[in-house]
């Protein structure tokens, strides 16, 4: 479950078990501006990565999508989870045959 933040960053609180994750847009310190975007939700490792942008530093570690992610952990895992998901369609076709 994702819940959007809006306004400044410097009035955001974020409960502790939920992660802070903002999207593949260059980081700003207005919530909403030319597209970007955060949000908190439940912490997932494989779907979300360690971002070490140095956006809002005061509200501690924060997470962007793998999905989008440019950094090499993240590229393994997308390629691990297209693999995963090929051999799955594979295993469901030879089952059906
Ligand atoms: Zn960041
Ligand atoms: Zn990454």
């Amino acid at each position: 479950m994702q819940r959007y933040l809006f306004g400044n960053v410097a009035k955001l609180q974020v409960p502790v078990s939920m992660a802070l994750v903002h999207n593949h847009v260059r980081p700003s310190r207005r919530l909403g501006t030319r597209g970007f975007r955060a949000w908190v939700q439940e912490p997932d490792r494989l779907t979300l990565c360690v971002c070490e942008c140095g956006w809002a530093p005061e509200l501690g570690q924060h997470f962007r999508t793998r999905a989008r992610c440019p950094c090499e952990i993240c590229r393994v895992v997308r390629r691990v989870r297209a693999l995963l998901r090929r051999n799955a369609a594979l295993g469901e076709w030879s089952v059906s045959a």
